[in-house]
């Protein structure tokens, strides 16, 4: 299992023009990440080509939890294994709070990136008003339940995303981030998930990696918008 990822989220972004501009001021393309150490994108479905970003991994960003067959739309696990998918986000909090994605749809969703030898990257992270009510813990451990069943050796990640954080600049403060990730290590390993990596994500830019890839129990990073642009992903992923 990878020791620490830092993995980008163009979300619904990108062009095939921009993309080759990203490859080509990629500075680290053909760069080895350290032992232990992955870099990737999650990209949009027109861009997924695994040859496009030499030893970064590239992803997917949602798989359908049915396997092939008459679902129109959906894109299975396996088609994106065909592409090249080394990992893929399962539960951003835009497809929970935009599509409506439950527990036991990103439950299905990991089994079937798991038998297409994908790594499942589950996103999960509370709200504004549940952090304010004092729910975070409940909220976190509903969502970390799409594992439960699993066992104790799969490899897969986890990342953290504080809804408040993401895509407002602002990230969440290095205390709240080093107290919410020590509490889901402390649950992944009720589980018996003691290797598996927590990445924050929230607002990481240049400015506050450094910063927050020295707290403890910070195994990565998971980035929005900064991962737009070659140079911010570049100096972002040497934080590790
Ligand atoms: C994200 O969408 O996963 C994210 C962390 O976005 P941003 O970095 O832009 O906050």
């Amino acid at each position: 299992m990878a020791k620490y990822m830092v993995l980008g989220n163009w979300k619904s972004n990108g062009s095939r023009e921009a993309a080759a501009t990203f490859a080509a001021a990629f500075s680290g393309v053909s760069k080895a990440p350290p032992e232990g150490t992955i870099y990737g994108l999650a990209l949009p479905f027109h861009l997924i080509d695994a040859d496009r970003f030499g030893k970064t991994w590239v992803g997917g960003q949602n798989v359908s939890r049915f396997g092939e067959g008459a679902y129109t739309g959906e894109t299975s696990a396996g088609m994106l294994a065909e592409l090249g998918c080394r990992f893929n986000l399962v539960g951003h909090s835009e497809r929970r709070q935009l599509f409506g994605e439950t527990v036991a749809d990103t439950r299905e969703k990991i089994d079937r990136l798991l038998a297409a030898d994908i790594l499942p990257v589950l996103c999960i992270g509370e709200t504004l008003e549940e952090r304010k009510a004092g729910r975070l813990l409940e909220i976190l451990h509903g969502q970390l339940a799409a594992i439960a069943h699993l066992s104790s050796s799969t490899e897969l990640a986890i990342a953290y995303e504080p809804v408040w954080a993401i895509g407002t600049g602002i990230a969440a403060e290095p205390e709240d981030v080093a107290d919410a990730h020590t509490r889901i290590k402390a649950h992944l390993a009720g589980l018996g998930f003691t290797q598996t990596p927590v990445l924050y994500g929230g607002s990481v830019k240049p400015a506050n990696a450094a910063a927050l890839a020295t707290l403890k129990n910070v195994d990565g990073f998971l980035v929005g918008g900064a991962s737009l642009k070659a140079s911010d992903f570049d100096a972002i992923r040497s934080a590790f």
